[in-house]
């Protein structure tokens, strides 16, 4: 059989030859498959190169690269659309969900950026349930703290007594 010393582990005949596979690319959550792929894979540490006399390496990576583009642009234009929803400017989204940088959100919106995890799972939260805004609206004034300080240290309490 056609085998080779692995590339990565160096197991003499590790290396087995494969061709029309499938194996998919992966950003985050999503994945799609590659089909038609050939090269060898070593039976011992699972390393894969792929047969440099195909396109297989460039058609793994082109679509591993139009997975990307297509999940920041898909999350940008999902968090638009939330927050179109929301009736929130990017500035009240920026101070309200993210807290980070002001133009944060145009460049997520634009696919420059992907969303921080919670802030996007956030955002799908609201979207399914947009009433709660106006809890996030009270958590972020921080009227529950206020109040919980307030219990804990009555002492510095400065409303005046009666
Ligand atoms: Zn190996």
């Amino acid at each position: 059989m056609n085998t080779q010393p692995c590339v990565s582990c160096g197991t003499r005949e590790g290396m087995h030859p494969f061709k029309g596979r499938s194996l998919s690319v992966n950003y985050k959550q999503m994945s799609r498959p590659v089909h038609d792929l050939a090269g060898w894979e070593c039976t011992v540490c699972g390393e894969i190169e792929f047969d440099p006399a195909t396109d297989s390496a460039e058609r793994y990576v082109d679509q591993g690269d139009k997975l990307l583009d297509d999940c920041l642009q898909l999350m940008g234009s999902e968090v638009q659309r939330i927050r179109r929803k929301l009736h929130l400017t990017q500035k009240t989204a920026v101070k309200l969900l993210s807290g980070g940088g002001h133009n944060a959100f145009s460049r997520y919106e634009r696919g420059e950026l992907p969303p921080p995890q919670p802030l996007f799972t956030l955002m799908r939260l609201l979207d399914r349930h947009p009433h709660l805004l106006a809890d996030v609206q009270s958590l972020s004034a921080g009227d529950d703290l206020k109040q919980l300080l307030a219990t804990r240290h009555p002492e510095h309490q400065t409303t005046p007594s009666r």
